[in-house]
């Protein structure tokens, strides 16, 4: 086992010290110019807002920014990675007034996936990790493959968004465990939560449901993916599990619409 330690010491050092470095004269994210059109072209959950939704939700992206640090690992930042990692986070948390991510202060993108226990891509790694939230030397960090974050918001039909994902885990982990519970959000729909989360888990993993089989992972997955798909295909995840539909909405405190462009999309079949 030590030499498993000693490359993921090494690892750890290695991206630490890069990111101190970078910290020094490290300042928060700014939003950057030509927001409303990026959020426009590219983010379904912000097109199918109403003009004043709209305008809450840029001010609240820029004020995530404002507490958070982005950099790009081995690949370049452009304004739409800034903005996609902005409206990930956003996006579960809108219905949540006054929540604050006190459990981030870096993200990291990298160039693609990355090995999920050297926190790093190389040929001689998996490359099947696409995002992460940290913990122990890495609390506070997230990581996401820039392609990845990307394509949640690209595939606009789909059910995935590796953005959103992530930003649900630090949404489960404000109560102090990562466990696919988020207590102080579910009141006393805890119960109802933990039994339907439990039938759920039982029907993915025997192959019963068109929930991600991920989420079969274990509880902390299944709120991440389920909440993807509430939050992306809020049509399709109402009429296939309204249970879980009504507990999110709940949890979330939100019903999100459906992407405009979606709706146009389906027309055409
Ligand atoms: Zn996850």
């Amino acid at each position: 086992m030590v030499p498993t330690f000693f490359i993921l010491g090494l690892g750890l050092m290695a991206l630490i010290i890069g990111m101190a470095l970078r910290t020094l004269k490290g300042k928060k994210t700014s939003m950057p110019a030509g927001y409303k059109q990026l959020l426009e072209k590219h983010v379904g959950y912000y097109r199918a807002l109403d003009a004043q939704g709209k305008l809450r939700f840029e001010k609240r992206v820029n004020a995530l920014l404002g507490t958070i640090r982005i950099h790009g690992v081995r690949t370049d930042l452009d304004d739409l990675d800034l903005i996609l990692v902005g409206a990930s986070g956003v996006i579960p948390v809108f219905g949540l007034q006054d929540w604050r991510y006190n459990n981030l202060s870096d993200v990291l993108l990298y160039a693609e996936a990355f090995d999920q226990q050297h926190f790093a891509s190389s040929e001689e790694n998996r490359h099947d990790v696409l995002g992460m939230v940290g913990s122990g030397a890495m609390e506070r960090v997230m990581i996401l493959s820039k392609p990845s974050l990307r394509e949640g918001y690209a595939h606009v039909a789909s059910t995935g968004n590796t953005g959103v994902h992530e930003f649900v885990h630090l949404v489960d982990k404000a109560d102090g465990a990562t466990d696919g519970i988020p207590e102080a959000l579910l009141g006393p729909h805890l119960e109802p939560w933990v039994h339907a989360m439990g039938e759920n888990l039982h029907a993915i993993r025997s192959g019963h449901s068109d929930i991600n089989q991920y989420a079969g992972k274990n509880q902390a997955e299944f709120l991440a993916v389920v909440s993807e798909y509430f939050f992306k295909r809020p049509d399709l995840f109402k009429e296939r599990h309204p249970d879980l539909y009504a507990l999110l909405s709940h949890i979330y405190q939100q019903e999100p619409g459906l992407d405009p462009q979606l709706h146009h999309l389906e027309l055409q079949h």
